[in-house]
């Protein structure tokens, strides 16, 4: 072999290797979704990680479901408690500074998730539904303890446009809550970009997480819990 084929080889080896250590942690594809489902044994934690391996029983419902003020949210929101309280207070605090932030979707059944689900797989086909839409049980709103929201502009599919999306994205995680969904993160998430979905943690752990960048799916990856 020519010294300069030789040395050709050994500069592709050491691409391919050094491209082997780079990309081993990357989910490319997300082909683990749904593939590896554990129960979820401690529902009732707020600090709970429900994704699309980790699933809620069927009957599964919050023991603590209380209902949003009228101020706060449409008609008939439901969040846990302590969820509810801190919602509350973050949407309080937001309208003193003249922002309105309005829950719109808050806790859903494992029935109303089915339904939910097969709509989007029969309007729009089983990719599409996995991607913007949890399959039962697999959805954080279940828990009680996750919030999508509308901004004065009224419509939650339009809230990164609102003038309260920055003040949101800055503060939330002082009354406990984070963007569960961002932008950058579909891989480890599984779930596309979604501004206005918020999940109660609690305020340590939404300090955490706010401060380190991280998603609850990393959390858990990186404490091994
Ligand atoms: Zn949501």
């Amino acid at each position: 072999m020519k010294e300069e084929t030789f040395k050709r080889c050994v500069y592709i080896i050491l691409f391919i290797l050094i491209m082997i250590v780079f990309t081993k942690d990357i989910n490319f594809f997300g082909t683990n979704f749904y593939e590896d489902i554990k129960p979820i044994e401690h529902p009732e934690s707020i600090q709970v990680l429900v994704n699309k391996n980790n699933q809620l029983a069927m009957d599964y419902i919050p023991s603590d479901l209380e209902q949003i003020s009228l101020n706060y949210a449409i008609e008939g929101q439901y969040l846990k408690k302590e969820a509810k309280e801190k919602f509350e207070q973050l949407s309080k605090d937001a309208s003193e500074l003249g922002y309105q932030i309005i829950a719109s979707s808050t806790y859903r059944s494992y029935a109303y998730q089915s339904q939910l689900y097969e709509y989007y797989i029969k309007t729009k086909g089983l990719e599409y539904a996995d991607l913007c839409s949890a399959r039962p049980g697999h959805s954080e709103h279940q828990t009680g303890l996750a919030v999508d929201v509308m901004g004065s502009n009224h419509d939650y599919d339009q809230f990164e446009l609102s003038v309260e999306f920055p003040w949101m994205k800055e503060n939330a995680y002082q009354y406990g809550f984070i963007l569960r969904y961002p932008k950058g993160k579909e891989n480890i998430t599984g779930f596309k970009y979604e501004p206005w979905h918020y999940r109660y943690v609690g305020v340590e752990l939404a300090k955490l997480l706010y401060e380190n960048n991280w998603t609850l799916d990393e959390y858990y990856q990186e404490h091994h819990i």
